[in-house]
């Protein structure tokens, strides 16, 4: 892996954690990291807490200097007027937000996500200079029908149309079958796929943008396997659902290589 492509590990904390346990959780979590500071400057971490808890992460993360990346789970197509229920990417800005996942299996499943939604949200991220982590990936079904990468490289496809080459994004490759079931991908299968979408953003963005842009595997990653992603070249972190959760087990993801 290229030394431009700093490894990232991202907690997707999904629908957990009022603001006061995600406070306690990143207090936690620091100081099991503590005595590991130079780990910070060969991994970048960040966390996705529930939109209601991002004022009180980022004022601890600011107050108490730890070096995590702030990201938001969702954000509107819009910027701002009649859209009850709606959160702005100018919004998430100022509070220094970093980053934001769009497209995940659950937003695409339970809220109808399309293509075409992800791209425009893809477009509201980088509006407002968020890092969109654009997450992909193929259903069991999908799977069966088409092999591991038809669907995510078309979902990459449309993700990155109209995006300019100078964009900053992370990629996130999720097999939705692997997530929260327990049954991760192969790294093999991991990596072959990532490269193929490593190939996507080639294709759309160019040489340079694929040669520095972050494509994370997801999907039942735990301590006990992130080693075995990461050997993976064209594997450059890990979104973590459930085990970024646990504060000694998402600490050990963030140490893979002990
Ligand atoms: P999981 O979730 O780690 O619990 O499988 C990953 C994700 O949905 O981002």
């Amino acid at each position: 892996r290229p030394a431009q492509r700093t490894p990232l590990i991202a907690g997707n904390w999904k629908m957990n954690l009022d603001h006061l346990q995600a406070v306690a959780f990143v207090q936690k979590l620091h100081w099991a990291l503590k005595d590991a500071k130079h780990e910070f400057d060969t991994v970048d971490v960040s966390v996705f807490p529930p939109f209601t808890d991002l004022r009180s992460v980022q004022t601890l993360l600011d107050a108490d200097k730890i070096p995590f990346g702030l990201g938001a789970q969702d954000l509107s197509i819009h910027d701002s007027g009649a859209y009850t229920g709606e959160v702005s990417g100018v919004f998430l800005k100022r509070l220094d937000v970093r980053s934001v996942i769009i497209g995940h299996s659950e937003r695409r499943e339970y809220h109808a996500e399309t293509d075409e939604v992800v791209a425009a949200k893809v477009q509201a991220a980088l509006r407002h200079e968020l890092v969109p982590v654009i997450c992909v990936g193929e259903t069991a079904e999908d799977l069966e029908r088409h092999g591991a990468s038809a669907v995510p490289v078309g979902q990459l496809e449309a993700a990155l149309a109209g995006v300019p080459a100078s964009a900053d994004v992370v990629v996130a490759y999720e097999p939705v079958w692997a997530i929260g079931s327990g049954q991760a991908a192969t790294p093999e299968q991991a990596q072959e796929v990532c490269a193929k979408l490593r190939d996507v953003v080639r294709a759309a963005l160019g040489d340079d943008a694929a040669a520095r842009t972050r494509i994370l595997y997801g999907g039942s990653v735990k301590a006990a396997n992130i080693a075995s992603f990461m050997r993976q070249p064209d594997v450059d972190g890990a979104l973590v659902g459930g085990a970024s959760l646990l504060v000694d087990e998402f600490a050990s993801i963030i140490r893979f290589r002990k």
